[in-house]
């Protein structure tokens, strides 16, 4: 075994949380940040989106990650495979330890295809796919834009998918390119949605169903999609009304996610927290160790889990252990996130919201709920920008 080594503080998962923390305590002033990624490439993944819509390439939102890890920090290119919080331990897969004063727990979450009997094997055919992985999403657009006819299905599921409703985009950009083509009226679309709602936003609520009207889209709710069948081409949905069969020509999937399966083997979930790091969803604080901090999609952090909401939570967890260092007090995160949805090829709402569903828009006016040309222009094209030059640098004011 190599010798432990010792870091002021271990960040777990060079995601969108994890380098924009690793950044911030930079900012401010700690020496010794240790990020352990496996992965050589970091992804912009709100732009996975509109590869699956067809506006944009994977490699738009590519940088080598040795690019985007902060200078002064140290990195590791290896996977955690347990944390002792007992013993203030990070282990690795290589067999590494690596000792720490503060942990913070950013390791996202991953597509959970047992969830949905029969799932993987259907992405593996032509008929399915997910914009949810990086390997899937040009093959969603391929999907789309070459049906011409027949049943397209739209299934979002309600199970941890990073921000939910943007799963919507490929539906919005489809519909619009079958309109331009002429063909929309040959396609039957059905939307599966399986929280009761399509966004936690009343307002924007509204204008997601006039679009989805717009287009003829069959919209359903509360519907839960227990098994998919490749070889038919047809899954067997579960809604309010009963249980109902369903063939389609081209399935999409934003499928259930969950938890990486060591963080409940490490004893940093609980019953409650359904694998995921049970956190404080206010501090962002363990909720019994108190040198661990989660946020991101791995937490419990009782929100839409979004790259939004981590323009919030990463200067937060920053501050408190700052703060809880020093003896001061913990600031409180009000489970603010967004969810930036295209209602066609043009035009974008965007919904702000904190974990009641209360609106809590950056700006007052203009009102940015309501599907714009500016805002479509700013998260397709500006938004990339800023993530790589402000957020991923820790550009982030509490
Ligand atoms: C298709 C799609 C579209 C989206 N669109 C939007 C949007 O428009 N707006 C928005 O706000 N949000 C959007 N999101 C959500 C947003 O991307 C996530 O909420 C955000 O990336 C979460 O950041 P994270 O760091 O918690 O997780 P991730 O970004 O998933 O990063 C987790 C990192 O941890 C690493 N890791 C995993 N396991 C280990 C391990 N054992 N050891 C070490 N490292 C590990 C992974 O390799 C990964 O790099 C979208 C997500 C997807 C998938």
């Amino acid at each position: 075994m190599d010798t432990p080594r010792h870091h002021d503080v271990v960040i777990v998962g060079g995601g969108n949380a994890g380098i924009s923390l690793a950044a911030k305590l930079r900012r401010m002033g700690c020496h010794d940040v240790a990020v352990v990624e496996p992965k050589q490439v970091h992804h912009y993944r709100p732009l996975l989106s509109y590869v699956g819509g067809g506006m944009a390439t994977l490699d738009d939102l590519t940088r080598p990650q040795q690019k985007c890890i902060p200078s002064g920090c140290t990195w590791y290119a290896d996977h955690v495979v347990a944390i002792d919080p007992d013993r203030s331990v990070v282990r690795l897969a290589g067999g590494q330890e690596l000792h720490y004063n503060d942990v913070a727990v950013c390791a996202g979450s991953q597509v959970d295809w047992d969830a949905i009997t029969g799932s993987e094997e259907a992405v593996g055919t032509p008929a399915a796919a997910t914009n949810y992985l990086p390997e899937q999403a040009a093959k969603t657009w391929t999907m789309l834009s070459s049906l011409t006819a027949g049943r397209a299905v739209f299934v979002i599921s309600d199970r941890h998918v990073p921000c939910a409703p943007v799963g919507l985009k490929p539906l919005f950009l489809a519909a619009d390119h079958w309109r331009r083509t002429g063909t929309l009226g040959d396609i039957d679309v059905e939307l599966l949605v399986e929280g009761p709602r399509l966004v936690n936003h009343d307002e924007a609520e509204r204008a997601l169903r006039a679009a989805a009207d717009s287009f003829g889209v069959r919209v359903r709710t509360g519907a839960t999609v227990e098994a998919v069948f490749a070889a038919s081409r047809s899954l067997r949905v579960r809604t309010p009304e009963g249980t109902d069969e369903l063939t389609y020509d081209a399935l999409y999937l934003a499928p259930p996610h969950r938890a990486p399966e060591w963080v409940a083997a490490s004893g940093l979930s609980d019953s409650d927290a359904d694998g995921f790091v049970a956190v404080d969803p206010g501090t962002l604080q363990h909720e019994r160790h108190s040198r661990v901090w989660g946020l991101g999609d791995v937490a419990t952090v009782a929100t839409l889990p979004s790259g939004g909401a981590l323009r919030k939570q990463v200067p937060l967890v920053a501050h408190n252990m700052a703060a809880q260092r020093a003896g001061r007090a913990l600031r409180h995160y009000d489970g603010y996130s967004v969810a930036p949805v295209t209602t066609n090829r043009r035009e974008l709402l965007l919904a702000e919201f904190d974990r009641d569903g209360q609106p809590q828009p950056t700006i007052s006016t203009p009102d940015l709920a309501k599907p714009r040309r500016s805002t479509f222009v700013f998260d397709r094209y500006l938004e990339p920008q800023i993530y790589w030059h402000r957020l991923l640098q820790g550009n982030l004011p509490l």
